[in-house]
């Protein structure tokens, strides 16, 4: 597919499960690529090597999306290498599960500062170059979490949902940019985050979505990809990838 050609995509945390697979997705159309990681080098540089192999073009680049500075040396990297951005995916996300009783508050500031302030800080940084080409695509890796709660995840489901408002927000003031902006919501992913939650659990959950499986990293991959192509008359719009968890 070549949709995408001539196209440079930023992936924030794409150096594993959900963020990784969509960088692929979107090089498999075309795109050139802006890696981002936070502590996995050689998976970002593995990556590297698929998205080259696929015959595009692709920066790597470290930086802790919660620092506005560190984000700030994201985009000029990016910028320096490709002079553009045309599509954003804000993906990196972190949990710190625990119920509210004992949850401390540097585990609702973790989440809160990569989930949420980390879309703020991205989206603030690359705005500036879309706004001067007049066009781009942003798409916000959210969570079913974000709309209904879950148990233990208050600060998790309190970013999602900031995410969710957030991305509204971004789309009405944007769309006269001709920028699109959309967040994906999944509902539970086979990637590492999954993986953290206990056995019992994690069958419990899969029990109670109808489509009785979890989605893969390539489903959330395709449904991105199809927001930044074919999809580019949605805009403030929230794309629920959930197996009919909630509707
Ligand atoms: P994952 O497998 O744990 O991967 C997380 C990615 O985020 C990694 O590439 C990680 O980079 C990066 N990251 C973490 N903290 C970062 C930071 N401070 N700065 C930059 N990058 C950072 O998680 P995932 O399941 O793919 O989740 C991706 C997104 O989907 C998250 O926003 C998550 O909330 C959301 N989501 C996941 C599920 C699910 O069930 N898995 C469901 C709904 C939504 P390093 O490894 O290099 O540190």
């Amino acid at each position: 597919m070549t949709h995408l050609r001539g196209y440079v995509a930023l992936v924030t945390g794409s150096s594993r499960g959900i963020g990784r697979a969509v960088a692929k997705e979107l090089a498999s159309s075309g795109a050139d690529i802006v890696v981002n990681y936070f502590e996995h080098h050689d998976e970002a540089y593995s990556l590297r090597e698929e998205i080259q192999a696929l015959g595009r073009d692709v920066e790597v680049v470290q930086a802790d999306i919660s620092d506005p500075q560190l984000v700030k040396v994201l985009v000029e990297s990016a910028i320096n290498k490709f002079g553009q951005i045309d599509i954003l995916i804000n993906n990196a996300g972190i949990t710190r599960d625990r119920t509210l009783k004992k949850m401390s508050f540097e585990e609702w500031e973790q989440v809160l500062q990569v989930n949420l302030s980390g879309v703020f800080n991205s989206t603030k940084m690359v705005i500036p170059y879309m706004i001067e080409r007049q066009k781009g695509s942003i798409v916000n890796i959210a969570s079913v979490i974000g709309q209904t709660g879950a148990f233990g995840q208050t600060n998790y489901s309190a970013a999602k949902a900031g995410v969710i408002g957030f991305t509204k927000s971004c789309a009405l003031e944007l769309a006269h940019y001709g920028i699109t902006v959309n967040a994906v919501c999944p509902g539970f992913v086979e990637t590492d985050m999954l993986k953290a939650v206990p056995d019992d659990i994690r069958e419990n959950i899969r029990q109670r979505i109808p489509l009785r499986r979890f989605a893969s990293p390539a489903d959330v991959a395709r449904c991105v990809r199809f927001l930044v192509t074919e999809g580019q008359y949605f805009t403030g719009q929230c794309l629920n990838l959930n197996g009919g968890l909630f509707m």
